[in-house]
């Protein structure tokens, strides 16, 4: 059974790099029908907030990334972890360290006057657990070491990188623990790792220099070995590591903006990924099939909004109506007499994320619109052929009663091409009715706001006139 977990720590919002680590392990086990399992790593007690941890589980429940556990804490698992380091230290592969900061300012400074590593030597690798226990038993503070095997290569297969060798002579022995119950990061990810069966572990590349570590680690405690992927950075459009420069990096921000949740797992499946076909447009389902590890990329994937634009434009434009109107709803007005699921029907092909329905929609809803009198001239027109113009429409518009978009464009069209210049006649009634340089036509501005507001605006714009 393939075992797969996103692990994240409660430290802030749940970032894009983030998000996507946790949708490829999702993928990754669920094309191979194995579990995709939470865990909270939460043991940097002063930063970790519990508020963190309920935007992440939100966010990714919205974007329908389920796991397939109950999300241990690792602040609530104390008791596990001390158990493992009692029994590193009885076995001797882990042992307390009694050096003091000073000592190792010390020691670092005059290995780098050697032009050497600063890679702790193990001062007290060979202390013996007995004569440690004595000093800790006169209140010295120790921390605890991994005692690190001499001169040994750790090879592991990347499955995006391939091989990847480190010797140890290069990591040294490294802190796991502050005390017994303050274990670090990476003893408790080996100890997670192994109790929860974890098969592969999938994260981003920043933490390559962790994972021979927790291997030796593995190794120690007689663990199953894990294989790992590690995914390169996503980079903004400078070619730098993603930030605040690009807009937000934070997933919530894309949801509450109307990104929706399909277009937002869309985007992200290929950042670093492609199926190698033209194909773009992927459901969830589509992506548990075609998704491959195999086919991700170790160069740094390519942050570009414009694209997740596209794509979400896509997803709204073949929503069901109703379920986008539904979603549109936060960002429009309330106003009797106005059919929002009209206005929803009018604007969609324009939007790139939902929010955008906001700005576009207002001048709908305005009970007196505003404008510059100059807006409402096309080309070269005088005053005056402005003002008929309008009075032509309005005793046109007087008459007609079927008030819906096709009859009101149908007549229009046979008055504009009647005229002297169709801009000429549709310019000025747009304007007339949006008080916008760039609107919805005539016709479905109309069928929206009603044949009295219609008739209200057109003679508001013959008196400014
Ligand atoms: N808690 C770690 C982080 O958020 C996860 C490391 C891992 O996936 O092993 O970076």
């Amino acid at each position: 059974m393939i075992r797969t977990r996103f692990a994240p720590s409660p430290t802030g919002a749940l970032h894009i790099g983030g998000l996507r680590t946790a949708l490829f392990s999702y993928l990754f086990a669920k094309q191979n029908n194995g579990e995709f399992f939470l865990r909270i790593e939460d043991t940097d007690k002063a930063r970790s907030k519990k508020e963190w941890e309920t935007v992440i589980f939100e966010n990714l429940k919205e974007l329908s990334i389920s796991w397939d556990n109950e999300a241990p804490r690792q602040s609530e698992r104390g008791e596990i972890y001390k158990k493992y380091l009692l029994k590193m230290l009885e076995e001797g592969t882990a042992y307390y360290c009694f050096c003091t900061k000073e000592e190792l300012d010390e020691e670092r400074a005059s290995l780098m006057k050697l032009e050497k590593a600063p890679i702790h030597q193990g001062k007290y690798r060979d202390f013996g657990l007995e004569s440690a226990l004595e000093r800790i038993e006169k209140g010295e503070k120790p921390v605890i070491r991994f005692k690190c095997p001499k001169d040994q290569d750790v090879i592991f297969n990347d499955l995006i990188r391939g091989e990847i060798k480190i010797n140890t002579s290069d990591i040294g022995d490294f802190i796991i623990a502050k005390d017994l119950d303050n274990p670090l990061y990476n003893i408790t990810c080996a100890i997670d790792d192994a109790e929860m069966g974890i098969t592969h572990v999938i994260r981003g590349e920043e933490h390559i220099p962790n994972t021979p570590k927790q291997i030796l680690l593995e190794e120690a405690l007689g663990f199953e070995k894990i294989t790992f992927a590690h995914l390169s950075l996503i980079l903004g459009k400078d070619k730098k590591k993603l930030s605040k420069r690009e807009g937000s990096t934070a997933v919530s921000i894309y949801l509450e903006e109307g990104y929706l949740p399909e277009a937002i797992i869309n985007f992200i499946a290929f950042l670093g990924w492609n199926p190698g076909t033209e194909k773009e447009i992927y459901s969830m389902e589509e992506l548990i099939k075609d998704f491959s590890i195999k086919k991700i990329s170790k160069s740094g994937a390519v942050f570009n909004i414009d694209k997740l634009d596209w794509i979400n434009g896509i997803y709204i434009r073949n929503m069901d109506i109703d379920k986008l109107t539904l979603k549109c709803l936060p960002f429009l007005e309330n106003k009797e007499g106005i059919d929002n699921k009209k206005i929803v029907l009018a604007l969609k092909d324009r939007l790139k994320k939902i929010s955008d329905i906001k700005e576009l929609s207002l001048y709908l809803y305005e009970d007196e619109i505003k404008y510059d009198k100059e807006l409402l001239f096309w080309k070269d027109m005088r005053n005056e052929e402005v003002k008929e113009s309008l009075k032509k429409a309005l005793n046109l518009i007087e008459n007609i009663e079927e008030f819906n978009k096709e009859n009101l464009q149908e007549k229009l069209t046979i008055t504009a091409k009647e005229s002297d210049s169709v801009g000429g006649f549709m310019w000025p009634l747009r304007v007339a009715l949006s008080g916008q340089k760039a609107s919805l036509g005539p016709a479905e501005i109309m069928e929206i706001i009603g044949k009295k507001e219609s008739l209200k605006r057109i003679i508001q714009a013959i008196n400014i006139i």
